[in-house]
């Protein structure tokens, strides 16, 4: 297995399918239907197919994800059970990071350029080039490690486990005769991971360990012939970006809290940069919190190692994730050793390519394929299963949690997440070390974030999980064979199958509370005082939910008295930590049951898979975020391009519970809306729910598209409207356009993926309003199908709004105009993007409303235009771009 390929002969015919060829596969191929004129049919065509490739006895077919093929090929006549080694596969084992899989990414990252001619006998040359270069790169690990992966890839398919056995061989022999590169497993290239090196001699539980050195300043770092100017590539001076910093630096130094606001383009990431290395200079740990991961990865990979460099700057900058992010060695060691199933078999290889390399064992250094997933939280850190007194005793156990916290403990700055800041404020500080200051960006999302880390939950199917491993966790398997321990461990289990029961009787009567006397069920139902008070199906609920109760509280007295029997240490901890879970259970029902606090919203909902789950979150999460955060730092700074609504920040300022207690700051956008951005209020639409709205949206999506050339996003409130105008924009297929569906043409990722190869119309919802950036020439009109309201009948929103005296203007209102933002700012997302967005929704001309909608967006050259003119005026206005 060295890697070479020789290609040989080659078999190329159309197959005519006999009816005309589908707009996308006219799209995907190029291929015409005049082509395939005088084409033998698709059996006769295999039957020649296979008359070639099995001259010579059965062949392996290579291919990427070439099940498909094959079973193509079955289906039209060729023998089954042929066997297969897909590149696909190959590469997501002996490539665990790459960003894609994608035949054509993998060809161009090992620089194989395929021949242009025919899609089909193209796609399988370059296959069979990428598996020459598969090759080379497995044999490049670990003889050991590829002796592993051999014996595991039996589950995969014999050519797979041959293609490891054979890289292992030549591995091994090359190590001998000292060929490889890197003999005995060391990694080929330096480690993806994010560097936690830990100062020498810092103490854990003190704040960083800095040397001391004359302050930064920001207006030094800023002027204009300050560091920046002189070494960040393509720094511009932006006074917006100055003036935010300016703000902040004040902020750290006098203490208390900011609201700031920075419109797209400020660089508000470097704004706070500057004035966290320069505390972290002087001993002041920093916080920074993003809400995602891309922000987080850009701030460490690419923001602070560039400042730092500018500025000749070296203080310790640490990740921090929450615990399911990071491999569980201990976990990982008991899913390597019984693996039963192909896909076990496939994360188990992958993750032992990976941890040849991997210094962090970060989720997001792997690309985990469809699936794989579900098994990564077999093999992470888990509340469930997490028990550091065990593992630290434990020889040979690199835990990466356990490294990445003694890497924050010791770093001067430290970025985490919205899920894990709040997390660390409801353990009372138990997982982040003390910081000075904090700095959240994309504080528009902390307040959801924070309704989940100070929410309740009861979850059917989680609850049965959760008793059931109580009742089977090693320290009462352990006891019942022990005569003098037995009698509690049978107690206990009693009390798991009584609450089992119990659990079954809750959600019965809960569930029959979503059934109306009359109409079809619901899927979800808040729990008001007034339903308590007066629905007979209530009393059941309660009844059933204090048997509940009293049988987990059993399961605590019965696991105590285990405990205080004696034992192995670990199963006894393990147990404990079971237990618990149950507590938390327990506290859902007290709150959402039986004893709900005046502040407490209280809801049950079906989820999509049938599963019932009771939920109790709070009205108003001001006073937990000001205590959590702003009491206990010496400074916070809030701050996204979307906390103002019409210029007033007094709706964040209400949420996040610092009314009067915060400066605020709003610096606009560096960029010129006015020439960059046209805003379409289409003079002559429906509204939004009447009959020739989608259809009419839908023809306007179709002219901006032919217009456009694609380069086009569209933005819906639901999921229904989204299909219903997705089904009505079949005719740009034909024309050679992609119409990308969220829901239905693969994940988000790969739906954005596909919009920037071009030619492409892309139809999301609420995950696309925000975090999408595409600069340049890729994205040239954002079409926003509707106001982004909240479901009015959404129980949070619901019960969130009642707080106010006039709801739909303190609340509802501002919501939206921030979402409607959040959506505009997809369009501009450098200075010299430009582009157009069409609001569809009538009503923020025709209701009072509208005034505030339109303030809160940037100032774009407004038109009000007839639909069948904006298609033509959106094109001349990118023409002129
Ligand atoms: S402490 Fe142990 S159980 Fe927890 S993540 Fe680390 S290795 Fe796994």
């Amino acid at each position: 297995m060295d890697g070479a390929v020789t290609l040989g002969e080659r078999f190329l015919t159309f197959a005519n399918p006999g009816r005309a060829l589908t707009a996308p596969i006219l799209r995907l191929t190029g291929i015409r239907d005049e082509d395939l004129q005088g084409a033998p049919s698709s059996r006769e065509a295999v039957a020649l197919f296979v008359d070639f490739a099995f001259r010579d006895g059965p062949p392996c077919f290579v291919g990427h994800n070439v099940g498909f093929d094959v079973s193509f090929l079955e289906r039209a006549g060729m023998s089954t059970g042929s066997r297969t080694l897909d590149t696909a596969e190959l590469a997501s084992i002996v490539l665990p990071s790459a960003s894609s899989y994608a035949l054509q990414r993998l060809a161009a990252d090992a620089a194989i350029v395929p021949d242009a001619a025919h899609r089909a006998l193209d796609d399988a040359i370059t296959s069979a080039l990428v598996l020459g270069h598969l090759a080379r790169i497995a044999r490049e690990l670990p003889p050991d490690i590829l002796g592993e992966i051999a014996a595991l890839s039996e589950l995969i398919g014999p050519s797979t486990a041959q293609f490891f056995r054979e890289a292992a061989a030549t591995a091994t022999r090359e190590a001998w005769s000292g060929e490889s590169e890197h003999r005995g497993g060391l990694p080929r290239s330096a480690p993806r991971g994010i560097a936690m090196d830990r100062l020498p001699g810092a103490a854990r539980s003190e704040g960083p360990h800095v040397a001391r050195r004359s302050p930064l300043s920001v207006d030094s770092v800023f002027a204009a012939d300050g560091p920046l100017a002189r070494s960040l590539a393509g720094y511009e001076d932006r006074q917006e970006q100055r003036e935010l910093a300016v703000a902040i630096e004040r902020t750290f130094a006098d203490g208390g809290a900011l609201v700031a606001e920075a419109g797209t383009g400020v660089g508000k990431s470097m704004a706070y940069a500057v004035p966290a290395l320069a505390s972290a200079q002087m001993g002041e740990r920093v916080i920074i919190s993003t809400h995602t991961l891309p922000l987080q990865d850009q701030l460490v990979r690419k923001d602070l190692p560039a400042l730092q460099a500018a500025l000749g700057s070296d203080v310790s900058v640490a990740v921090l994730k929450g615990r399911s992010n990071y491999l569980c060695p201990r976990r990982w060691q008991i899913l390597r050793g019984a693996v039963t199933n192909r896909e076990e078999a496939r994360i188990v290889c992958k993750t032992l390519v990976w941890r040849t390399t991997t210094e962090t064992g970060d989720r997001a250094e792997l690309n985990l394929m469809r699936g794989e997933g579900e098994l990564w939280s077999r093999i992470s850190a888990s509340d469930e299963s997490c028990d550091q007194r065990r593992c630290k005793r434990m020889p040979g156990v690199n835990c990466y949690l356990q490294r990445a916290r003694d890497a924050a403990a010791d770093a001067a700055i430290v970025v985490v997440n919205h899920a894990l800041l709040l997390q660390d404020a409801r353990m009372h500080g138990a997982l982040l070390p003390q910081a000075e200051h904090v700095v959240i960006d994309e504080a528009h999302r902390l307040e959801d974030v924070a309704t989940d880390a100070f929410g309740l939950e009861l979850h059917e199917p989680r609850l049965r999980r959760d008793l059931q491993r109580v009742a089977h966790s090693s320290a009462v398997t352990s006891a019942l064979r022990d005569p003098g321990r037995a009698e509690p461990a049978e107690r206990l289990r009693a009390d798991v199958d009584r609450a089992l029961e119990r659990t079954s009787e809750v959600f019965d009567a809960l569930g029959a509370l979503l059934v109306p006397v009359t109409g079809p069920a619901e899927d979800r139902m808040r729990i008001t005082a007034g339903l308590r008070a007066s629905d007979d199906r209530w009393l059941p609920v309660e009844l059933a939910g204090e048997r509940l109760a009293d049988a987990i509280v059993g399961i605590g007295f019965a696991a105590e008295r285990i405990r205080n029997l004696g034992g192995d240490e670990d199963e006894l901890a393990e147990l404990e930590t079971a237990t618990g879970e149950l507590a938390a259970a327990r506290a859902a029902i007290t709150r959402g049951l039986h004893d709900p606090r005046p502040t407490d919203i209280v809801w049950i909902e079906r989820e999509a898979d049938g599963a019932l789950a009771l939920y109790v979150a709070q009205t108003h999460l001001g006073r937990v975020i000001r205590r959590a955060l702003v009491d206990a730092h010496r400074a916070v700074v809030f701050t996204s391009a979307t906390l103002a609504v019409a210029g007033s920040f007094a709706f964040a300022l209400d949420r996040f519970g610092i009314a009067g207690l915060a400066d605020t700051l709003a610096v606009g956008s560096p960029f010129d809306h006015q020439r960059q951005a046209l805003l379409v209020l289409p003079a002559d639409i429906q509204l939004p729910g009447e009959d020739r709205f989608v259809p009419d949206a839908a023809r306007l999506i179709e002219d901006l598209a032919r217009a456009l050339g694609g380069r086009t996003l569209v933005l819906f409130t639901s999921h229904a409207t989204l299909r219903d105008a997705a089904s009505r924009l079949g005719a740009l297929e034909s024309e050679g356009l992609a119409v990308l569906t969220q829901g239905i043409d693969g994940s988000r990722r790969a739906l954005l993926e596909r919009f920037t190869q071009g030619r492409a119309v892309l139809l999301g919802t609420q995950s696309f309003w925000e975090g999408v950036d595409l600069p340049g020439d890729i994205l040239r009109c954002v079409v926003i199908a509707r106001l982004p309201f909240s479901v009015p009948d959404d129980p949070l929103i619901q019960g969130r709004a009642e707080r106010y005296d006039d709801p739909f203007v303190e609340f509802q209102l501002p919501q939206a105009a921030l979402r409607l933002r959040q959506g505009f700012g997809r369009l501009i997302r450098t200075k010299t993007d430009y582009g157009a967005v069409v609001l569809l929704d009538r009503r923020v001309v025709t209701k009072d409303y509208g005034e505030v909608l339109l303030e809160s967006l940037p100032d774009a050259r407004t038109e009000h235009l007839p639909l069948d003119g904006i298609a033509s005026r959106v094109a001349a206005w990118c023409d002129r771009g």
